[in-house]
């Protein structure tokens, strides 16, 4: 069993893709073992990217991120990690396969709609910056 962490991001949550999104999670399989709606500060969104803090992205992504209300939460599964970035797709959704989240729901590069965790270490960071444990269940 593995945990990973997803955030329905600003874009998708204001146009009420939530359920949607949280549909195609569950139907691949995955668990939902905590979830929250925030809407993070700039710091707090700078927190959670820091490791893209050098990248010319980095302002823009932030900005984006504390725009408005996210979904976060922790999903469950054998290799939970490679199966949710496989349901997002490719960062820009041009690039996306048919089937994916990304293809079917995100705007663009930056806008796209869902973010999951990409190594087993990321994953512990990303999922203790939300949570506590008496946050999830199971
Ligand atoms: P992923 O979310 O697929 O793991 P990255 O970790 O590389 O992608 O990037 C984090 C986020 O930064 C992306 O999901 C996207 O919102 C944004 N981003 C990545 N690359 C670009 C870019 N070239 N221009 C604008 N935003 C970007
Ligand atoms: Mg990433």
């Amino acid at each position: 069993m593995q945990r990973t962490l997803s955030i329905i991001k600003p874009d998708a949550v204001s146009r009420g893709l939530a359920g949607a999104v949280l549909a195609m999670i569950q139907d691949s399989g995955l668990t939902v073992v905590a979830m929250k709606m925030i809407h993070m500060s700039k710091a707090q969104a700078e927190g959670f990217y820091h490791v893209h803090k050098a990248r010319p992205f980095f302002a823009d992504l932030t900005a984006f991120m504390c725009s408005g209300p996210v979904v976060v939460s922790i999903l469950e599964g054998d290799d939970a990690i490679a199966r949710y970035r496989t349901l997002m797709g490719a960062t820009n959704p041009a690039n996306a396969e048919e089937g994916t989240i990304r293809k079917r729901y995100a705007l663009d590069i930056e806008k796209n709609s869902v973010h999951g965790s990409d190594a087993p270490e990321t994953a512990a960071f990303e999922t203790a910056y939300f949570f506590s444990n008496l946050e999830i269940v199971g």
